[in-house]
């Protein structure tokens, strides 16, 4: 499917007039219009919620949006725990599914009140431990099938190479122990796929996860108030992929609930989601400026954003599609490789990309940047983080997070003898 940016030219010069490039540009209009097809897509089901993975975007303007849909959020450490709570989120509305977890986030989720998704059984004690005997009423526990996972497309993950999760062995061991903690409502996670570009990935997932559930509530008489079928639904990064649509996705997971869940009596089962990607990732761009061009033995396009700011590129050698604003309708006839300035030559958002003519002073909009972008942002080189901005329905922008500034980046030093000379004020 073509791409088309969310903004024009004319609207970004007037927004860097004011905030200059590189920003994070958030696409309100479009994120309102992805939930309400999320919430439509799995309205069959009385109980759905999603829970926005918080790690995608932890932006809070970000998260008062999702919370207008009634939707959760997704935490696996302490600030994303202290983020919910700060938009105002309660315990129902957290999901705490962390890994490898410290004991003070289980101590916060707790206080909290928010469902704990369990890791490992190990963390029956730990949790013990923590907060004593009796445990929160409604707790859920994180599975991992092992092998692989085959979807009808071809599209394979390897669970079996995966740190998340319990065996099935264990799953039912944790169920049990947790039913003699004295909890009612039990709930079954898995994240077995990422960024599946398929409308058959929760579906397939949902139909395995079903079954289990039938078996331990046959074996062990417990009630599962939830499935949870995490993230991984993907997007489409590439212009020639086709889009997941959400409503077949939907109706895909209808279908095998009918069919598994409403026979064994398990009709009152809600479904949970907590994707990240699907959520934000279309909806947020990088906006960055052409600064520099290069002729050497290929050609460069250096620009002031870097990976520092958007590493998906430089860490999975990930496409993101670029567009050069007001050039939307010239031909690509020109070959370039993006670059920022970082001391790593894998600082390229772009290979060999075909684009139209660069002149300096171009913007340049890469999409696809809204989950898993800024939020895995880095500080390598002194470099630092952008400002994030939100295009409003209204055609307003709102800044929802400042640029980071070098006294920000030195805040650390306050306690040493530096601190003056690099601009902080001396505490300790
Ligand atoms: C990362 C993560 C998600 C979100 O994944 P997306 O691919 O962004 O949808 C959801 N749940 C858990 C436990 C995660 O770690």
């Amino acid at each position: 499917m073509e791409k088309n940016p969310f903004v024009t030219k004319e609207q970004v010069e007037r927004i860097a007039e004011q905030y200059p490039t590189p920003f994070y540009l958030y696409d309100e209009k479009g994120i309102r219009a992805n939930a309400e097809a999320v919430k439509e897509a799995f309205s069959w089901n009385p109980g759905f919620r999603e829970y926005f993975a918080v790690k995608a975007t932890p932006n809070p303007y970000l998260m008062k949006i999702m919370q207008d849909y009634d939707f959760g959020f997704d935490c696996s450490s302490e600030a994303e725990l202290v983020l919910s709570d700060a938009v105002g989120a309660d315990g129902p509305h957290i999901m705490f599914s962390s890994n490898d977890t410290p004991d003070r986030e289980y101590v916060l989720a707790h206080k909290l009140n928010a469902i704990i998704n369990l890791d490992d059984i190990t963390h029956i004690e730990t949790l013990e431990r923590l907060i004593g005997p009796a445990f929160p009423k409604t707790m859920s526990c994180r599975y991992n099938p092992g092998g692989v996972f085959k979807m009808s497309n071809g599209i394979m993950d390897n669970p079996g190479d995966s740190k998340y999760g319990m065996t099935k062995e264990q799953l039912f061991d944790a169920y049990a122990q947790l039913k003699a903690h004295g909890v009612e409502n039990f709930g079954l996670h898995a994240f077995l796929a990422s960024n599946t570009v398929t409308n058959d990935y929760y579906p397939q997932l949902a139909g395995e996860l079903f079954a289990l559930a039938r078996e331990a509530h046959e074996k062990l008489g417990i009630h599962f108030a939830f499935i949870n079928l995490s993230g991984g639904v993907g997007i489409a990064y590439r212009p020639d992929q086709t889009p997941n649509d959400i409503r077949a996705i939907g109706a895909g997971v209808h279908r095998v609930y009918d069919e598994i869940l409403v026979p064994a009596g398990m009709g009152d089962c809600a479904i949970y989601t907590e994707m990240g990607r699907f959520m934000m990732g279309p909806y947020g761009a990088l906006v960055t400026k052409a600064i520099h061009e290069k002729h050497i033995y290929k050609e460069y396009i250096g620009v002031d954003a870097c990976a520092a700011n958007l590493m998906r590129p430089a860490m999975y050698g990930a496409y993101h599609h670029i567009t050069v604003l007001g050039k939307e309708n010239a031909p690509c006839d020109h070959v370039y490789d993006v670059t920022g300035s970082l001391c790593e030559n894998n600082d390229k958002f772009a290979i060999d990309r075909h684009l139209p003519k660069i002149d300096m002073g171009d913007y340049l909009f890469i999409y696809d940047a809204g989950a898993h972008g800024f939020s895995m942002g880095y500080n390598y080189n002194g470099r630092l983080w952008s400002a994030e901005l939100l295009l409003k329905e209204d055609g307003s922008v709102q800044k929802i997070r400042r640029a980071e500034t070098l006294q920000d980046y030195f805040a650390t030093f306050d306690e040493t003898e530096f601190a003056g000379k690099l601009g902080v004020e001396k505490r300790g």
